[in-house]
């Protein structure tokens, strides 16, 4: 971080360094009353107040240091989206302590390494999380004792964990008068790794100041748009990037927060949007394709749920059509990174696209979107030149902004930086308009003749067919193109297409010679720890495929 020339005359205005504490204090002393719903792993609801939560957060602080736990100590959690998780959010970073939030779904031996490069003293996790963690143990090195988020009585009497605590047994022991320290903005909150589909994951060290700046600009209205007048349901989980901000900017506007913990299904999610009516919620394209299906079923409709943010991976057009049309539901669709904190741009309209033809907005609000402020962005060719925004040239895409990494935790991979830009791997148009458009990775990117087929567009075409439920595209060896696109389809339960049908439906709606060689129908597509695709894996599994056009 590099100091800057100081002005002759400067502002007199209060300096007070952002921290994280600040916005649970601010919950508390100005919506004190207001809700938040937890799911817990029981099934049951649990129900309390802002009030509630910095009082049972303080508890935790002074547990955290009775235990020992100094400024810049990494805590990790292994947990579901839920109240204790929240709270350990809030006392973990409010302290001075960084969080680390270890996504559960990762090997045990990858959350070894993780936890052992963070050097993690305390792992924080749910009870079903037990076995992953006693899996994990033996091969942690810094850990001193695990936390199970748990009631009393809930621990169990036989585990081989060496020093198991229970939370609730910590809370009930510490005192609820707690100040939160004041210190430098610019120190460690929280620690997340990248998933690592290529080496090993890395880590994003955010600070305070990041990730403060990042909920105020991630609550304006086109960006998230989260007001004191939502009940918001994360799905998205607290362990894929701090739940897309939504922990900070849910308690600094004041909403109501719903957590669904690990009721994930179409069935439970649907009860409890109903239930607790929920406005708003956020979650990568997946989840909602089970919660569809259930809708579709069981032919139900939301009574209050008005709006959703669609990112992680890109939001095929038919789900967004299917969402706003047949359920009333805005999408907005959002794209971001790990190294982001997450959110870089949001697609929502701007007074002149109004006046636009209803196909001319949908075409636009498909598009990733605009920058937000905080963010800025560029395209470059392979050798760093800028390329035009005019919607239809692409490539490599770079982004700087306050809540963009500057270099990995102990910096893994160097010097990441391109001229103070961080370079996405993501290839992209921008338009006129400054929208910017997500035609591939550039892992993912088919490279066919010399020239570039981005896989996105051929998915999403696909999932337009009424029998398509998912569709993934990849590169195959050609001897003559050097790769190809070959479409891996996973029907929808109950509907038929042939695969001549299917490169049927390509037809006038892209150039001829993108249109994919080959269709594979399968079962299932492998999914990721975030319920991303992992086109590496369906890459593996089809290296040796040989396309009908060979
Ligand atoms: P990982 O998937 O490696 O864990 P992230 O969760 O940080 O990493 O995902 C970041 C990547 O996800 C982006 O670089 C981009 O490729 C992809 N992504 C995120 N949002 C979108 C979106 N709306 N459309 C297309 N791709 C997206």
């Amino acid at each position: 971080m590099s100091e800057y020339p100081k002005s002759p005359l400067m502002g007199q205005m209060m300096s007070q360094p952002l921290l994280i504490s600040s916005i649970i204090q601010h919950a508390d002393r100005h919506f004190g009353n207001n809700e938040i719903v937890s799911r817990r792993l029981e099934g049951d609801l649990h129900r309390y107040t802002y009030r509630d939560c910095h009082r049972r957060t303080r508890q935790l602080a002074n547990a955290l240091a009775a235990l020992g736990v100094k400024m810049g100590d990494r805590i990790a959690t292994l947990a579901w989206n839920g109240y204790r998780h929240l709270e350990a959010y809030y006392a973990v970073s409010g302290s001075g302590a960084v969080l680390h939030t270890i996504n559960p779904r990762l090997h045990p031996d990858l959350i070894a390494y993780i936890a052992n490069h963070a050097e993690d003293q305390y792992l924080l996790f749910d009870a079903c999380f037990l076995p992953i963690v006693e899996a994990a143990a033996a091969q942690l090195k810094s850990v001193k004792g695990y936390i199970m988020l748990c009631d009393r009585g809930q621990l169990p009497s036989d585990s081989k964990l060496p020093t198991l605590l229970c939370y609730e047994e910590l809370i009930d022991a510490s005192s609820d008068d707690y100040a939160w320290p004041i210190f430098d903005e610019n120190s460690a909150s929280s620690l997340c790794y990248t998933s690592g589909t290529t080496g090993n994951p890395k880590g994003v060290l955010y600070s305070h100041r990041s990730t403060v700046l990042h909920s105020y600009a991630s609550a304006m209205p086109d960006s998230l748009n989260v007001s004191g007048r939502d009940t918001v349901l994360p799905v998205v989980p607290m362990f894929h990037v701090n739940a897309w901000g939504l922990p900070y900017s849910v308690l600094l506007t004041g909403a109501k927060m719903v957590f669904p913990g690990a009721a994930l299904d179409g069935k439970s999610l649907y009860e409890l949007f109903e239930q607790e009516q929920v406005t708003f919620s956020a979650g990568v394209p997946t989840v909602w394709l089970g919660l569809l299906t259930y809708l579709a079923q069981n032919n139900l409709k939301f009574s209050t749920f008005k709006r959703t943010i669609i990112g992680g991976a890109a939001c095929p057009p038919a789900m967004m059509k299917t969402l706003r049309n047949q359920y009333g539901i805005e999408v907005v669709h959002a794209w971001g990174m790990t190294e982001m904190s997450p959110l870089g741009t949001t697609g929502t309209l701007q007074t002149k696209h109004l006046s636009q033809s209803v196909q001319e907005q949908e075409l636009r609000l498909q598009k990733q979107g605009h920058a937000i402020y905080g963010v800025d962005m560029k395209i470059v060719d392979d050798d760093g030149r800028e390329l035009p925004w005019d919607g239809a040239t692409y490539g490599n895409l770079l982004v700087k902004g306050q809540w963009i990494v500057d270099a990995y935790f102990k910096n893994e991979g160097g010097d990441v930086l391109q001229d103070g830009w961080f370079p996405t791997g993501d290839v992209a148009t921008i338009d006129a308009d400054g929208y910017m458009q997500i035609t591939d990775r550039s892992k993912d990117v088919i490279k066919s003749g010399g020239e570039w087929i981005g896989t996105i567009v051929l998915e999403n075409i696909a999932m337009e067919h009424p029998a398509v439920q998912i569709a993934a595209c990849i590169g195959v060896c050609h001897p003559k193109w050097d790769e190809r696109p070959l479409l891996v389809v996973v029907k929808k339960p109950g509907a038929d297409v042939c695969r001549e049908d299917l490169l049927k439906f390509y037809e006038g709606r892209i150039a001829k010679w993108w249109t994919p060689d080959d269709v594979v129908f399968v079962e299932s597509l492998p999914l990721g720890a975030t319920g991303k695709m992992l086109k590496n894996k369906l890459r593996e599994q089809f290296k040796d495929y040989t396309l009908p056009t060979v």
